[in-house]
């Protein structure tokens, strides 16, 4: 062997021939790979320093301001919006004190859970929150969740999701928000434990709590570049924001059966009261998940408990035309982009709208409407000479044929 094949690495040992490129120093050599190994570290190293690492700095909004941040881009949901305004106004103020005062009065987390049918902005309102804050933010689908042992993704995954999420910056992931999507399916079948005994769902429920309260998880980083060697970083989750969502699927009979004993105790007091039977949800509390099968443990902690409300006409007809990005101000951007003047009449607004009621396809649905309907345009008009585009009802019925919507029912 020549003395310049013997040449190896004097970081990771490897010889030169292993090597694509084998840089000399005045007693050392270094491969390419060690050069862009130590490159990353440079980086991640730079870029940590210029981070927030402090939570302290995290900006804090005011409740009002966290609201009217919301406003913005969701319609409706009222008292959801002021609820979560002051959970997460609580769960950072919670983030932002100092140790000493830790150990006068420990504040808890304000975790939370929102019911609602699909659709309905559970998601929206949760991913909102972590755009204001500028917080890593993931989804996750309780339904894929298993206890450790089965197959499926234990509950540890989450984290991967947010350290994704956060670009493998753990301390940035710490103080991210998870949001664990259709949570009502892990929910135990039937009121009595002893009964029906559904261990996989509340083997989900048990494997979550530990999560939910705070505690250090090992979490694969799955890519991480910081730590080559390293399988697992530890992620604490005490500072992580959990919402958990789902749509409670019958959870109005716990409700009115609840309403109704009540009413006979109290007869007098809550006769008075008129219960808006259309709308039970809003009536949610506690115990009424727990009817449903959440185990006590998981209520308590996700102690803040708001409600969605059903989608009507008028909301529907504002979520079209008014969030910040709603979906009628996208497709204007995008005509606008081809030079393209769109415009679109109040008639059609509401044939979407009828539309979207009458085939029950939800706020979701409106998007497929729309783009059934532009599409054809969207195809035809950037190689055309036409420059102003014009939705009427009778335009808007043309392109929604009876087998389209029959497909858009199906695929909802
Ligand atoms: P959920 O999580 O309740 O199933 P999502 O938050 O995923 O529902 O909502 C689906 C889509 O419907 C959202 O991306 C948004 O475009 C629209 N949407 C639903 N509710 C609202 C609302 N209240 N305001 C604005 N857009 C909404």
């Amino acid at each position: 062997m020549s003395k310049e094949e013997n040449l190896e690495c004097s970081f990771c040992g490897r010889k030169k021939v292993e090597t694509d490129l084998l840089i000399a120093g005045i007693d050392a050599h270094i491969c390419d790979k060690c050069i862009e190994q130590a490159h990353g570290i440079v980086l991640e190293e730079i870029l940590e320093k210029e981070d927030v690492a402090n939570p302290a700095d995290l900006e804090v909004k005011k409740p009002l301001e966290i609201k009217s941040f919301l406003e913005e881009y969701i319609i409706g949901q009222d008292q959801t919006k002021k609820t979560m305004a002051v959970a997460v106004y609580n769960h950072y103020k919670r983030l932002t004190q100092p140790k000493s005062a830790q150990e006068e009065v420990e504040i808890e987390k304000s975790n939370m859970i929102l019911v609602g049918a699909t659709g309905t902005g559970k998601t929206l309102i949760a991913k909102t929150i972590a755009r204001m804050l500028n917080v890593p933010f993931a989804i996750v689908d309780a339904t894929v969740l298993t206890q450790a042992g089965y197959v499926g993704e234990d509950v540890e995954s989450i984290l991967s999701r947010l350290l994704q999420a956060a670009d493998y910056d753990v301390e940035k992931a710490e103080r991210g928000i998870v949001f664990i999507d259709e949570i009502d399916k892990i929910a135990r079948k039937g009121d009595n434990p002893s009964i029906t005994r559904d261990v996989s769902g509340e083997g989900v429920q048990q494997a979550l709590l530990k999560l939910l309260e705070g505690t250090v998880v090992n979490v694969a980083p799955k890519g991480g570049r910081k730590h080559p060697d390293q399988k697992f970083v530890e992620v604490n989750t005490k500072d992580i924001l959990f919402v958990a969502g789902g749509a409670f699927a019958g959870i109005e009979r716990h409700i009115s059966k609840r309403l109704n004993r009540q009413a006979v105790g109290y007869s007098a007091a809550l006769s008075e009261d008129k219960i808006d039977e259309e709308n039970l949800l809003q009536y949610v509390i506690p115990s009424d998940l727990k009817s449903f099968g959440l185990i006590p443990e998981i209520i308590g902690r996700l102690p803040v408990l708001s409600y969605m409300n059903p989608l009507d006409a008028k909301t529907l007809r504002s979520i079209l035309t008014e969030p910040k990005n709603s979906l009628i101000k996208q497709y204007t951007k995008l005509f606008e982009m081809d030079e393209v003047a769109f415009t679109i009449d109040d008639k059609a607004l509401d044939y979407i709208v009828g539309k979207a009621l009458e085939y029950k396809l939800g706020a979701r649905g409106l998007r497929s409407l729309c783009e059934a309907i532009l599409t054809d345009a969207m195809f035809e008009l950037p190689t055309s000479e036409q420059k102003e585009f014009h939705v009427d009802k009778k335009y808007a019925e043309g392109k929604l044929t009876k087998s389209t919507l029959k497909k858009l029912r199906a695929a909802s």
